[in-house]
């Protein structure tokens, strides 16, 4: 069976309205190794990250925050697709997730569900919006452990 292009696009706006409306991994963790805050001006979108690590390894990722739709599926999108992963994978799948957004999708990565996401690359200043969790998690990843002090 294939899906015609309309189909496609109808399916991957299902998956961004479900993961708006119910975003998983939305809670605060409490032993998490890392925490970070990622704030797109450009839409008000915002969101603190939580990281929990054994060893290299994402074991649970969560976040809480306000955005629009895009963000909050993409960062619904993101915990899911990086538990499990090595921080090297979670680096090197946002540099190729990067590029499906905002260039040349590289060849022979599969995506997943994050593939409907794609669909910003339509809409420059959504990509903001898509890759705000990334850059978040980026920050968290590569900080010095310390939890961001909140206050
Ligand atoms: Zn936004």
């Amino acid at each position: 069976m294939s899906l015609g292009h309309g189909d496609l696009r109808e399916l991957y706006q299902e998956v961004i309205f479900d993961h708006n409306r119910s975003p998983r991994n939305f809670h605060k963790m409490d032993d998490a190794d890392r925490v970070a805050e990622g704030h797109n001006p450009l839409c008000g979108d915002q969101l603190t990250l939580y990281v929990r690590l054994e060893d290299r390894v994402i074991a649970d990722a969560s976040f809480v925050g306000h955005g629009c739709a895009i963000s909050t599926a993409s960062a619904s999108l993101m915990t899911e697709a990086v538990k499990g992963k090595t921080v090297e994978e979670v680096e090197s799948l946002f540099r190729d997730f990067h590029a499906l957004l905002t260039g040349v999708p590289p060849e022979g990565r599969d995506f997943g569900k994050l593939e409907v996401l794609a669909g910003v690359r339509e809409f420059p200043v959504r990509v903001k919006c898509a890759t705000l969790a990334w850059h978040t998690l980026h920050n968290a990843l590569t900080g010095d452990g310390e939890p961001a002090k909140t206050e």
